[in-house]
């Protein structure tokens, strides 16, 4: 059941007496980094003054800002030598964020990878197809450590490719994928082209699903195309990519590995908690990591914990899907705009293919949000009616669920341009004339 039964069941005062000691070690390892020393020195931190979890809130928060403007070493907190990896974010705009680790975080890292793959139900039996780009993103060697401690044979297959995708799928008979959701309907339409039907020409079982934000609508139409169950996993490269919370054979939310991360749920506006249940911004301190201790690091994103206790068993804190982050909404027409809430309403209607695009243009004067929206290969008859009927049915329920009227247009299948990646649902050409931070 358990990979780690011990740690993964603890109980809860054993928990917190397990992150007191671990956060005071954190506290050690960031008052060496140039960064860290500065700011304990100006506030008067010392790691005894740890006597509890919650005495996290004596500390400064770490946001992405911070990491940035101390590239690339600013926060180390074990001498260079001992590094072994890095891993970066693009940067496309100002300098990457770097994220260094020693010997101990990598072993810890492959470590918690494979409890949670072990925890959605992978095991060394399985064959398990990484079909996520190796490199400086970590999805690629996060996964690819765990796996192989894990045990099962791993085909470090990269992104992209589908038709060689499937062959990989069909010659070593892939039973587990691991791949962003934005993808899956993709390949999906490549097996599709080919004659095969992934439920009855492979032995793909369980699908890892994540590294962006997703509804439940777009799980169930990922299960039901592969005949899989999928399970949702979360990362950020900040808190060392993947691995980070996972959802259990239940289904029920993600376990968020306590013994390894503090988790805080903020209000975003006043930084105060908010109580179990209720949306914030999810802040994280690592708790297990030397060269490159994070404390209090903003993500930005938007969750709520899962009150009660998991059928499973474990202990470990569950959050609920995220959201997305908070620099994803967009207000049009005076209305606060989530891009999940628009793919969860077209993806609960059947005539809606695999991709959509929010694009937001000033016209006239005035802020419009236009839908293109993707319509199944199989539907489209050339019959105008038919279509108009679809368009504006859209129309109404999106209207409904954001309030703000759309401008719906159905495209053929395939013609929504393919990021590389994770996908883009919006693009806000109203601010192209602004720099956006
Ligand atoms: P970048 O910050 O460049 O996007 P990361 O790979 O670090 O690179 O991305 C981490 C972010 O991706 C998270 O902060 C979150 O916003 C998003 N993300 C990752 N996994 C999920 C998931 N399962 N559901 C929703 N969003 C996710
Ligand atoms: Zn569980």
């Amino acid at each position: 059941m358990y990979w780690e039964k011990q740690l993964e069941t603890l109980a809860h005062d054993e928990l917190k007496k397990l992150q007191t000691e671990r956060l005071k070690e954190t506290l050690t390892y960031a008052a060496r980094s140039p960064f860290y020393k500065q700011v304990f020195q100006q506030k008067g931190i010392r790691p005894e003054l740890i006597k509890q979890p919650d005495d996290i809130r004596r500390l400064p928060y770490t946001t992405k800002q911070h990491l940035r403007e101390n590239f690339p070493y600013g926060f180390l907190g074990a001498p260079k030598q001992e590094l072994i990896r890095l891993h970066s974010s693009s940067g496309t705009t100002g300098n990457p964020t770097v994220i260094f680790h020693n010997r101990h975080d990598i072993a810890s890292w492959a470590n918690l990878m494979a409890r949670s793959l072990y925890c959605a139900g992978v095991r060394d039996t399985d064959v398990f197809q990484n079909i996520c780009g190796y490199g400086l993103f970590t999805g690629g060697l996060g996964f690819q450590y765990g796996i192989e401690r894990l045990g099962c044979l791993s085909i470090p297959a990269g992104a992209g490719n589908s038709l060689r995708q499937i062959k990989l799928m069909q010659d070593y008979g892939t039973t587990v994928v691991h791949a962003i959701p934005s993808y899956l309907g993709r390949l999906y339409e490549i097996f599709q082209a080919e004659g095969l039907d992934p439920r009855k020409d492979t032995d793909l079982r369980l699908f890892v699903i994540g590294a962006e934000p997703h509804t439940e609508e777009q799980r169930q139409r990922i299960e039901e195309m592969f005949g899989v169950k999928a399970y949702n996993s979360f990362g950020l490269s900040e808190m060392n990519g993947p691995g980070v919370a996972f959802e259990c054979t239940e289904q029920a939310g993600l376990h968020i590995w306590e013994d390894s991360y503090l988790v805080e749920i903020l209000n975003p506006d006043t930084l105060e908690p908010v109580p179990d249940g209720e949306v914030g911004e999810l802040v994280l301190t690592t708790l297990d990591r030397q060269a490159m201790p994070l404390i209090r690091y903003r993500t930005r994103d938007l969750t709520r914990i899962i009150p009660g206790t998991c059928a499973c068993g474990r202990t470990h804190a569950r959050l609920d899907r995220i959201t997305g982050r908070s620099d994803d909404m967009f207000i049009i027409k005076g209305c606060n705009v989530f891009p999940m809430q628009i793919e969860g309403v077209l993806l609960k209607i059947p005539e809606v293919g695999a991709d959509y695009l929010i694009t937001l243009e000033q016209r006239n004067g005035a802020d419009e949000m236009i839908v293109d929206v993707e319509v199944k290969k199989d539907w489209f008859n050339g019959d105008i009616t038919r279509l108009d009927r679809l368009t504006r049915k859209i129309t109404q329920q999106i209207r409904d669920e954001v309030l703000a009227k759309p401008i719906v247009r159905l495209v053929e299948p395939g013609s929504i341009p393919k990021s590389e990646g994770k996908a883009v649902r919006v693009k806000d050409n109203r601010t192209l004339n602004t720099v956006k931070l």
